[in-house]
This record gives structure tokens, C-alpha cells and sequence, in this order.
């Protein structure tokens, strides 16, 4: 089995192009004011959620590779570490991936080496591995003359015992992923054709995994019997398909939404046509509720619900449930944006955008030397002075997971002279760490695992502190409480997870 990680690209002589990269690269911003001698560093926004990974197909379209870019371009928001397109004509396999954005990582002329009518893309944020060029998607091995890459949205709650029982076999991995597994269990099953290797090698998978794979001719979308995570499928102007995470993705490269692939069906495409295989009994979904709460852009509907609709709701019910005497109503924007939307028309309280986002700050900007007090905050988000003097204001965020930034925020709002400050957030409090693609920070790192509400309230410098009951975010969320995953909330993982699991357990 040779594994292809390295990018590599082919030159296509074409003159015509398809659509053009109107976007451009991204800059970092540096601080403003006397910061004397600086140094560059990567500046994440701590104490948030981090997304997970995106992944974007296109089967019969000859610019796949470059609307496989726009639909990476689309899901940027799930993953900013790495990203990757690998494309085939069919015989030819071409790569390029790297660290970085989408738009750093491509320009015309790699688009230009990645010819064919088939492609596969993936953006990453490591949950698995660590944010190194090795630990990049999609994954390609070619093994007995047949090529295979792998982009995987999710985490196998299984992949140590997998990878431990591999070895043992004497497979080698390069790959600090649990997707590596994906990879060994296909070649070692290969031999029994397709179906049955997809078959055979998924049924060892247990967790969360949305998967696109490709050979030379063939695409193949792989939904977990849970279906954790969301995967949908559209069709091309040309008649052409395409399978992304997210409809937003279809939206951008003005493909038409046909249904979501379905939780266990394993989706085949080649040039004869395409057909679905679901080879387990249906189970009982584990929908993640986080995607409508944080995750999917609004725009996108998810779990076939719109997420802005679903976090508006989330807004309505929060009126209902925690009615507050303030001034007005507020997000930390972008966060809250529609929970505070909807719990301002359904309350009658006032929507204002008390505090500005910077929309130019990139991830990288120059450290101040000086002790700048709560400075990652502010060149983010700047307060309106004018508008929250003397003021009772409501806060409505959309989670609450260390803490640390909602205390820096909330500490700026005082500064700026708000009177009253109130926080509502439009899920409950986030007790348990997730083991199915997301990277939130074991319970030990989860201020709602050690501390009462009051006590949160009082870290972070709140008058009050209300969050959505369970149930009025499931109502929010559209679908009944049995089709939904909670277990960040209620404990109850849908797959027992592997408690021994962490980020860097399968690092080479
Ligand atoms: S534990 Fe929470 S974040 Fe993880 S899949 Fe379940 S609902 Fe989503």
C-alpha cells in the first residue's frame, strides 16, 4: 500500500477555466497603537467550540476540482487547520493539500493540476491527530493498483482497538487520524469487491463518521448508522452530483438540494449511475443537536431543519422561559446573532448590537507587549459605549464552555458602563465532553462540569445567568428528543465512547 500525503499536481493545459477565484488571500491584521517589539502568534478564539472537519464530492462535472473548491470555500467554518482536493479522470489520480485556508491553499493554476470529472475535498480541525501536514485530508493510499482516498468528518470511538489489532496484523500507519484505520480495513478487504469491502470494513467502525471516498472511477458516501453528522446530496446544473456536510455548500456552486444521505446507507456513484447500499438495521438516529445550536452555518438546513430558523426558536422559547426587565436585548455577535433575534421579537425587549465585531481580524495578529488587559477580546469585539451607558442589558450567547472568553466580554461590558448585565445562552449548561468529532475540552475544562449556574454567573460577572431547558432545545431544534445525540448535556452517549481517547492518542 503506497500512501500519497505528500500534495503533488499534474499541469492541465486549459484555456477555459470554468468559474474564476474571485477570492482572494486572506491577511492577518496586526494590533493597532505602541506595541514595541512583537512576535507573530496564532491567536485562536479560546474558550469556543472548535469545529470539526468539512467535506465536499462532485461526481460528472469537468471542473470538479474547482467546485469542489467553492464548496470547501462554503464549509471553511468547520475546519480552518488544513484543507485538501484529491481528483480523478477516471485513471489519473491527482492531490494538492496543505495547512492554511482554502483560499491560501489554492490558486488557479493547482486547480488547473487537479484535473477530472470526479474530485473529493476535506477542511480539517484536528480532533483526532495532531494540526500537522501528515494529519492532512483527504487521505490516499493506492494498494494492488487501485486508489483510494478518504475524507472523514466524525471520530471512531473504537479507532485505538482498531489501529492496535491492525499492527498487530502488520499494517504500518503514517497518519496520526483515526481515518488511517478506514484505509487499512479497505485494502485488507479489497479483494471481495466493493460492496463487500465497504461492508466488511464499516461494520468494524463504531462512532461517528460522515465519509467520502474515491477510487480511480467510483465515488462513495458513507453516513454512520447514527448519522451524527450531517451529509447531504445535490445535483449539478449538469446533471452531476454532489455530497457535501453542509447545504451551504450546494447553495455557493448553485447545485439543488435532493435529499440527505440517509444514516447507514453507504451511497455509490460511477459513470453507470448510482445506487445505495445499507447494510445494518435501522437504529435509533443520534442527530447532534450542537450542529443547530453552534456548528452549521445558518444558512443551511441540517437534519433536513433550517439552522436559523431552529436558533431563532431557540431565542423564542429562552423569552418564555427566562422573561428579563432590561433595556434591551444584545448578542456577542456572530454567536448569538438569531437566538437574540428571536428572543427580542418574541419578548418585545429591543434588539441592539451593543458590542462591533472586527470582521478583518485574522487568525494570526502581533501580540502587544505590554499587558494589554482583555486586548484578544477587543480586537474582536468593541463595545458601543453610547448605546450601554447606564443601560440593563441582556446577553444572549449561544454556549458557554470554558468560560474564559464570556468573562473577558462581560468585563468589557462593564467597562463600557452597562448597569445591569444578564446572560442567557440558548442550550444547557455543557457538563460532558464530546467523543464524536467535536473537540470540546474533556469534562475537567467544561466550567458547567465544576460549577453551579450561580457560580458560573458569579465568574463571569453576570447579574444573572439563565440557560435553555433541554426540552426547549430540542423543541427549538425541530425533530423529537429520540432523534437527537444530548450526550454533551445529559451524559447519555448514544455509542460508549473510549474514555482512555484523547486528541493525540493515535500520534506517530
Ligand atoms: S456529545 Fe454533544 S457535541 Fe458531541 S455529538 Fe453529541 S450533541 Fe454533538
Amino acid at each position: 500500500m503506497t500512501n500519497s500525503n505528500d500534495s503533488s499536481s499534474t499541469v492541465l493545459d486549459t484555456q477555459n477555466t470554468g468559474p474564476s477565484l474571485a477570492c482572494g488571500r486572506s491577511s492577518s491584521i496586526p494590533g493597532a497603537g505602541d506595541t514595541g517589539p512583537s512576535l507573530a502568534c496564532d491567536q485562536p478564539e479560546s474558550g469556543r467550540p472548535r469545529h470539526e472537519c468539512g467535506v465536499c464530492g462532485i461526481f460528472g462535472h469537468k471542473y470538479a476540482a474547482k467546485l469542489t473548491y467553492f464548496g470547501l470555500y462554503a464549509l471553511q467554518h468547520r475546519g480552518q487547520e488544513s484543507a485538501g482536493i484529491v481528483t480523478s479522470d477516471g485513471k489519473k489520480v491527482s492531490i494538492h493539500k496543505d495547512m492554511g485556508l482554502v483560499p491560501e491553499i489554492f490558486t488557479e493554476t493547482i486547480l488547473k493540476g487537479l484535473p477530472g470529472h470526479m474530485a473529493v475535498g476535506h477542511v480539517r480541525y484536528s480532533t483526532t491527530g495532531s494540526s500537522h501536514i501528515t494529519n492532512t485530508q483527504p487521505l490516499m493510499v493506492t494498494h494492488k493498483g487501485t486508489t483510494l482516498a478518504v475524507a472523514h468528518n466524525g471520530n471512531l470511538v473504537n479507532a485505538i482497538e482498531l489501529r492496535h489489532d491492525l499492527e498487530e496484523k502488520g499494517s504500518i500507519f503514517q497518519t496520526g487520524m483515526d481515518s488511517e484505520v478506514i484505509l487499512h480495513l479497505m485494502a485488507r478487504t479489497a479483494h471481495l469487491g466493493l460492496d463487500l469491502a465497504l461492508t466488511d470494513s464499516f461494520s468494524c467502525l463504531k462512532g461517528a463518521y460522515s465519509i467520502l471516498m474515491m477510487t480511480q472511477d467510483t465515488l462513495v458516501a458513507v453516513r454512520d448508522p447514527g448519522g451524527f453528522r450531517p451529509l447531504c446530496l445535490g445535483q449539478l446544473n449538469n446533471g452531476g452530483w454532489v455530497v457535501a456536510s453542509e447545504t451551504c455548500a450546494l447553495d455557493l456552486i448553485e447545485a439543488k438540494y435532493v435529499r440527505d444521505i440517509e444514516p447507514g446507507e453507504m451511497l455509490i456513484i460511477t459513470d453507470d449511475g448510482m445506487r445505495s447500499i445499507f447494510p445494518w438495521p435501522k437504529q435509533k438516529p443520534s442527530f447532534c443537536i450542537f450542529e443547530q445550536v453552534y456548528f452549521a452555518r445558518p444558512d443551511s438546513d441540517i437534519f433536513g431543519i433550517n439552522v436559523y430558523q431552529a436558533r431563532k426558536r431557540m431565542g423564542e422559547i429562552l423569552a418564555r422561559e427566562c422573561p428579563i426587565d432590561a433595556d434591551f436585548v444584545m448578542p456577542f455577535p456572530d454567536s448569538g446573532n438569531y437566538a437574540a433575534l428571536g428572543y427580542s421579537q418574541a419578548s418585545g425587549l429591543p434588539l441592539e448590537m451593543g458590542m462591533i465585531r472586527n470582521h478583518y481580524v485574522g487568525r494570526t495578529f502581533i501580540n502587544p507587549t505590554q499587558s494589554m488587559r482583555d486586548f484578544n477580546v477587543r480586537v474582536k469585539l468593541n463595545p458601543v459605549r453610547s448605546l450601554l451607558q447606564d443601560k440593563r442589558i441582556v446577553i444572549v450567547e449561544d454556549s458557554i464552555i470554558r468560560g474564559t472568553t464570556g468573562k473577558s466580554r462581560v468585563r468589557s461590558l462593564r467597562d463600557a458602563g452597562a448597569k445591569e448585565v444578564h446572560m442567557l445562552v440558548s442550550c444547557p449548561p455543557t457538563r460532558n465532553a464530546c467523543y464524536y468529532g467535536i473537540d470540546f475540552p474533556s469534562s475537567t475544562e467544561l466550567i458547567a462540569a465544576k460549577r453551579s449556574v450561580a457560580d458560573i454567573a458569579d465568574y463571569l460577572g453576570l447579574d444573572s445567568l439563565h440557560y435553555l431547558s433541554l426540552e426547549g432545545l430540542v423543541e427549538a431544534a425541530g425533530l423529537g428528543k429520540e432523534n437527537y445525540c444530548l450526550a454533551c448535556f445529559d451524559g447519555n452517549y448514544p455509542v460508549a465512547p473510549d474514555l482512555d481517547f484523547h486528541k493525540g492518542a493515535l500520534d506517530i
